[in-house]
């Protein structure tokens, strides 16, 4: 019964749906069939709606001397129509005294690593993305193009929609091609548009008089071009099943069910949830876990972020838990030898609370790294058995929460 329901959320939310990004009608999509499910769970929902930037792509194509690179726009790049000859950088130094007019950037080495964070982005911004992010706006190349980790498959390595500069990602092959191509011709045409849009958090209480409240979230959105499956339809599937079920087992505690957007886009929706506590986002890096008097109400967040994942192994993590509820994850994994303790990992909503000094459950799944953000993340790969797998053992985690 609840596998059926759990696997018509899966199905609703990635395929009837699809794709469901920050901005776009999907998204909105994903919000109404959300709100609709937690208010025919009784609940009484509420939307926290904040503005983000819409983006549309419609043709991008790179090439070399005539010929067609295989290639991805990254999110959010401007259009763009330029060519220019290929300016080659492996290091800030070379960045920094470089004349990059009308020329076109190829990132490698030390500059392209991994995916550069957004240089607005409220919890995530290491040093070197920030002086790359600079030094890019002052030199103010045609374009940029980085190199996806993939052989085969272009990455996408950007997703900043405050920079003014066009970009792409070619694949790894294409990227080794390049490299030996310094100083020859790059043309890129990009047919885009970034329009100033919205999206919400979608917020289902059973009771806001209560008092005190246990919170269990997930998040909806989801990156460009992906069904989003594994990251994050499987937790929103658990979040539904759980309003579904939940609001009959307690009793003198509000249940939250939040389902944040924007996770995936410099977490646009824990920053509105936290602003309306008038509570602001942590840095990575500068958290103290001291608990703030605007969440002394929850008593407990449960995040679920990727879980069900049929090749991998179900996990759940604790954050600034007590000795109580260490002891009644230790009972209740007991009874779930499938599911292993794992240490904390920090990028998810649970981060919002656990920055705050709020406990934290965090389930997730050890495997995906593979899948996550990319064409196949589709429900294939994820099962409804082993999603409600983590289901019961949040069932039984509230209701040992709330005996204390
Ligand atoms: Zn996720």
């Amino acid at each position: 019964m609840m596998q059926s329901t759990i696997y018509q959320h899966l199905t609703t939310l990635c395929e009837k749906i699809g794709p469901r990004p920050i901005g776009s009608a999907p998204n909105r999509a994903a919000a109404d069939y959300i709100q609709q499910v937690f208010a025919a769970a009784g609940l009484q929902t509420e939307r926290q709606e904040f503005s983000c930037v819409e983006w549309r792509l419609d043709e991008v194509q790179l090439e070399l001397d005539g010929e067609v690179l295989l290639a991805a726009a990254n999110t959010f790049s401007p259009p763009c129509t330029v060519a220019g000859p290929i300016a080659l950088l492996s290091t800030l130094r070379q960045l920094e005294s470089a004349d990059l007019a009308q020329k076109i950037v190829l990132l490698c080495g030390e500059l392209a690593t991994g995916p550069l964070a957004p240089l607005n982005s409220p919890i995530y911004l290491p040093e070197e993305h920030k002086k790359l992010g600079e030094l890019l706006r002052a030199q103010s190349p045609l374009a940029v193009v980085m190199i996806s980790p993939e052989m085969d498959a272009p990455v996408v390595m950007i997703d900043d929609w405050t920079l003014p500069i066009p970009s792409v990602t070619v694949s790894a092959a294409v990227g080794r091609m390049l490299l030996n191509q310094s100083g020859q011709p790059l043309k890129l045409t990009m047919r885009s548009q970034r329009d100033p849009g919205a999206s919400c958090n979608v917020i289902g209480h059973v009771d806001r008089q209560a008092g005190k409240s246990i919170v269990v979230c997930a998040h909806y959105d989801t990156k460009f071009g992906t069904p989003g499956a594994f990251d994050n339809g499987s937790g929103v599937a658990a979040l539904l099943a759980l309003a579904q079920v939940l609001p009959a087992r307690v009793r003198g505690v509000d249940l939250e069910f939040i389902a944040f957007s924007g996770e995936e886009y410099n977490g646009l929706g824990d920053v509105e949830y936290l602003r309306r506590f008038g509570l602001e986002p942590v840095r990575f890096g500068e958290m103290r876990n001291e608990r703030a008097p605007a969440f002394n109400h929850i008593q407990a967040a449960i995040n679920i972020d990727g879980v069900g994942l049929l090749s991998g192994t179900n996990t759940i993590a604790l954050v600034n838990e007590s000795v109580a509820l260490q002891q009644a994850v230790t009972d209740a994994l007991q009874n779930y030898l499938a599911i292993s303790q794992v240490a904390p990992w920090p990028a998810s909503n649970h981060y919002t609370f656990y920055a705050h000094g709020v406990p934290c459950i965090v389930l997730g799944n050890n495997g995906g790294a593979d899948l996550v953000h990319r064409p196949t993340d589709s429900i294939e790969w994820v099962s409804a058995p082993k999603i409600e797998e983590t289901v019961q053992l949040v069932i039984e985690l509230v209701a040992a929460i709330t005996l204390d």
